[in-house]
């Protein structure tokens, strides 16, 4: 497929539609799922998001939430209504490797047109239509974006523009990176919608429970480490701090970025000891690309400023294994 208006026509009459994104989904991620979902659903399509692991409480507010399949749940019914899909949408990844095994049924759909939209560097997937934009603060930016190509603004609605919002916000850090006068225009339209961003802060940043905040002590005043000479910033959470905290999916998010509070912190690092693996989440300011120290050092990927990836040592020597890359970047760190 090579243009939009194939796939206009394509959408011209219902389809079996599934909608899928990364694994560990965030605020984009389930809200560039479900607005796309609540657009498709009203334009007579048989729709269902399918999402490789859970998502986190301070997202189940968002409309239909409670109908998202999660595939380490649900494998069956998940492969599927894969299999049976007339269109696949791939939100806010672009490697099937971000999603398991969901990933190897959507390889196996041979007939399904895949359709990826999605704002990350290096995609590779492949793909029959693809939207990807890495100048896109989010995926929902572009769902809009996607709305407007099809002709459907006129479908927009609070539940879609509140969705679409809630993953711009969130994306943005609250409209502070990957920001653009073209971002801007669309909240603005969205806004003059009845969007009420109060609303959307409060129902995803002022909405912590008292677990997360005793966390989130914790790792500051325990399990943090700053490396002035390198201005990075590194907090682990082992096994026992798991059990000790009842850390489930999704406590730990956002973390990391309050290294970046530091004045002299450019890279943040939140490493944790999961089952079978160690898991890096990184972030970073100005030219530090963490992406490439993802990709390069721990097979993972992301954007420039916010990465994530693997190691398969233990905690103690992923975190002996960073601190010995960091010379590597001593320039972009220090300078
Ligand atoms: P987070 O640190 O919040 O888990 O992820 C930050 C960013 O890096 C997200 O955009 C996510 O898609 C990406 N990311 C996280 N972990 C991995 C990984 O293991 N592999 C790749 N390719 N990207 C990742
Ligand atoms: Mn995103």
């Amino acid at each position: 497929m090579e243009n939009i208006e194939q796939l206009k026509a394509l959408l011209a009459v219902p389809k079996n539609i599934v909608i899928t994104s990364h694994r560990n989904p965030d605020g984009d991620a389930i809200g560039s799922s479900l607005g796309l979902y609540l657009y498709l659903n009203k334009m007579g399509h048989t729709v269902r998001v399918i999402f490789p692991s859970e998502y986190p409480d301070f997202v189940a507010w968002m409309p239909d939430a409670d109908k998202i399949l999660i595939h380490d749940i649900d494998p069956e019914e998940s492969d599927e209504l894969v299999k049976n899909a007339d269109i696949i949408f791939c939100l806010d990844y672009n490697s099937l490797d971000r999603i398991d095994k969901l990933g190897e049924t959507i390889g196996a759909a041979k007939e399904a047109v895949i359709v990826m939209i999605d704002h990350h560097l290096y995609p590779d997937l492949p793909t029959d239509f693809e939207i990807s934009d890495t100048d896109a603060s989010s995926t929902s930016e572009l769902i809009y974006d996607f709305m407007e190509m099809m002709g459907g603004l006129n479908q927009m609605d609070i539940p879609i523009g509140e969705c679409l919002m809630a993953g711009i916000m969130t994306d943005t850090g609250s409209f502070t990176y990957n920001i653009s006068s073209k971002l801007f225009r669309t909240v603005a339209n969205l806004t003059d919608m009845g969007i009420d961003n109060e609303k959307l802060q409060d129902l995803l940043f002022n909405s912590l429970n008292e677990k997360y905040l005793r966390l989130l002590g914790h790792c500051l005043n325990n399990r943090m480490e700053i490396i002035d000479e390198f201005k990075t910033g590194i907090i682990t959470l082992n096994r026992n701090d798991y059990d000790k905290f009842d850390i489930q999916r999704g406590d730990t998010e956002g973390i990391v970025n309050f290294l970046l509070k530091l004045k002299n912190v450019r890279l943040a690092a939140f490493i944790t000891e999961q089952p079978t693996i160690v898991k890096l989440s990184l972030r970073s300011k100005g030219d530090v690309s963490v992406q490439e120290i993802a990709k390069k050092h721990f097979k993972g990927g992301g954007h420039k400023n916010a990465s994530g990836g693997s190691s398969f040592t233990s905690l103690k020597n992923t975190v002996i294994k960073l601190k010995q890359i960091l010379p590597e970047y001593k320039d972009q760190l220090t300078n």
